[in-house]
């Protein structure tokens, strides 16, 4: 074998992808059809539970400091703001906002990391053709005129939304493209809102996006094509008029115009070759969440084939189980939030406004809708391989990243800074849980607990001390975490030798 695992396009999902089975031991092959980084604006959202992502891939911090932090994202209609959905309600996580960022400075500061880590990304290499059997998969790669093979144990296209290797393998793809085209440009603008908010409105003619950008009055802006007209300055500025916030557009960088759909592959699996990212959907961008989803995609693929390089190829049976519903549910909510605002001069347009002031004046809604947003909810309880349910988490759920202060440390943590990232751990709250435990070389231990005698008799098992009790909720029971901080198993500890069965199998990379 050439890798392990050729990843087919280097867009955020395949350099995430890649830089993950980098950190989890796994050979890997990036290629990508293109000289470059495309610089086309496109995405610019980053979601809280992508930021956690990027911690996790050693990123986060490079994208905070030149990211911009957006707190609130603000619907209106009919030249009023119908609702704000606060991120600073988030409570169970490290980064309570979003970050706007243009794509390519996302992409470039992955390859950066990919670099330093020894992995180049192979440029102008097109993935033409590709053919599996029991103990491979054959891909036809094309450079510069000149074909070769590559021989992987396994392929991901991570290509796009018109994934030649989903074409290849023959899925479906089942949804509609959309009536409507979208104008997208990077502008600097005088803009009375505050930095710190990003705006969705709604009106007689379509749609009208703001997302504030780093750099001084710079704006994403993105809103529907008027048929027929050339976007231009002028077309920008007339679109802009019509939120009722009296903007200025002062200049452009470029005008992009692009078509829509909402469509998701049938599967995202045939034998060793997968999909992950837009390869597997594509949505409007109606709260910004498909570079944030083809990133999930990314993280829970990767234990997986690092498990299956171990030797245990059953893990992989579950990665669409897991994303399949969970990209469904992420296009039915951004296909019902584009309609809602897309209404134009449509009568159902009042019970909207009426439908909008209703959820403004719940504070409940509010929250759930910024966790909506955020992906922090998104968790595969019925998946088989998650096992478990205890006062209100479940196997499947994301843990909670609680914040408590450690007696022991003596100072404040976060729970996912206590658990490794490269392996699963057992999460006991209690030291005895661990009695008669046999737990496999390939998995990590970790005591949480409230109890300040116990804490010191864990037999060098690393141990926080929660003294305030802040992650009360955890008690009483214990914990499976995968390595993409998912619970495999919550429960009694009982239950843990079950749930720990498929990691005993775990070799080296072989
Ligand atoms: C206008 C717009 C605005 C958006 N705004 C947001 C937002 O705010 N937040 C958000 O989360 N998402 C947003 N998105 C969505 C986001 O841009 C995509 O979800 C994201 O780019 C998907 O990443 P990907 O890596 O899966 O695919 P892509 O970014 O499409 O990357 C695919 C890569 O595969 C390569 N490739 C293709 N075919 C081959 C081949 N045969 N061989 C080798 N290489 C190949 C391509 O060159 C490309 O580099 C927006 C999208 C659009 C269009």
């Amino acid at each position: 074998m050439d890798t392990d695992v050729l990843i087919v396009g280097a867009g955020p999902t395949g350099l995430a992808l890649a830089a993950r089975l980098h950190r989890l031991g796994v050979g890997v092959r990036v290629i990508d059809k293109h000289a470059g980084v495309l610089e086309l604006t496109k995405s610019a959202a980053l979601h809280a539970r992508t930021l956690e992502h990027l911690r996790d891939l050693g990123v986060v911090d490079a994208v905070l400091a030149e990211g911009r932090r957006v707190d609130v994202l603000c619907l209106r209609t009919g030249h009023r703001d119908r609702l704000a959905v606060d991120f600073r309600t988030l409570a169970d996580t490290a980064y309570p906002f979003m970050v706007d960022i243009p794509q390519a400075r996302t992409e470039h500061l992955l390859i950066d990391l990919l670099a330093d880590q020894g992995v180049r990304v192979e440029r102008g290499t097109e993935c033409t053709g590709v053919e599996q059997d029991a103990d491979g998969v054959r891909a036809t790669v094309v450079t510069g005129g000149r074909t070769a093979t590559v021989r992987a144990r396994w392929l991901v296209g991570c290509d796009g939304a018109h994934s030649t290797v989903r074409g290849l393998l023959g899925i479906e793809r089942v949804g509609a493209p959309y009536a409507d085209d979208w104008v997208l440009c990077d502008a600097v603008v005088d803009w009375p809102l505050p930095r710190n908010e990003m705006t969705f409105s709604g009106d007689t003619e379509g749609i009208f996006g703001v997302f504030p950008l780093p750099g001084e009055r710079r704006y994403r802006l993105a809103y529907t094509a008027t048929p027929g007209v050339e976007p231009d300055l002028r077309d920008a500025q007339n679109a802009m008029a019509r939120t009722g916030i009296e903007g200025t557009i002062r200049s452009v960088d470029q005008f992009w115009t692009f078509s829509l759909a909402h469509e998701q592959a049938v599967r995202y699996r045939s034998g060793r070759v997968f999909l992950a990212g837009d390869a597997g959907h594509v949505h409007t961008p109606f709260g910004g969440q498909g570079l944030n989803l083809g990133i999930g995609d990314a993280m829970n693929l990767a234990w997986r084939l690092a498990a299956a390089a171990r030797g245990d190829a059953g893990a992989l049976d579950s990665y669409q189980d897991e994303r399949h519903p969970v990209a469904a549910q992420v296009i039915a909510f951004t296909h019902r939030g584009a309609q809602m605002m897309l209404l134009r001069g449509d009568p159902r347009r009042h019970v909207r406004d009426a439908a909008l002031t209703v959820l403004r004046s719940s504070p409940r809604a509010r929250r759930a809708l910024a966790r909506r947003f955020s992906q922090l909810d998104h968790g595969y309880r019925r998946a088989s391989g998650t096992s478990g349910r205890v006062r209100g988490l479940a196997g499947g759920d994301r843990l909670p990243d609680l914040a408590f202060f450690d007696g022991r440390a003596n100072r404040p943590r976060r729970l996912h800074a206590l658990l490794p990232d490269d392996r699963h751990t057992v999460l006991l709250t209690d030291p005895a849980q661990a009695e008669g435990l046999a737990v496999p070389d390939s998995c990590a231990v970790r005591v949480l607990t409230p109890d300040w005698a116990r804490a010191e008799s864990t037999g060098g098992v690393p141990t926080a001390l929660d003294r305030g009790r802040e992650a009360a909720r955890l008690y009483g029971a214990a914990y499976l975490v995968r390595p993409d901080r998912h619970l495999a198993y919550a429960g009694p500890a009982a239950g843990l030798s079950a749930a720990l069965a498929p990691l005993a199998r775990l070799g080296e990379v072989r």
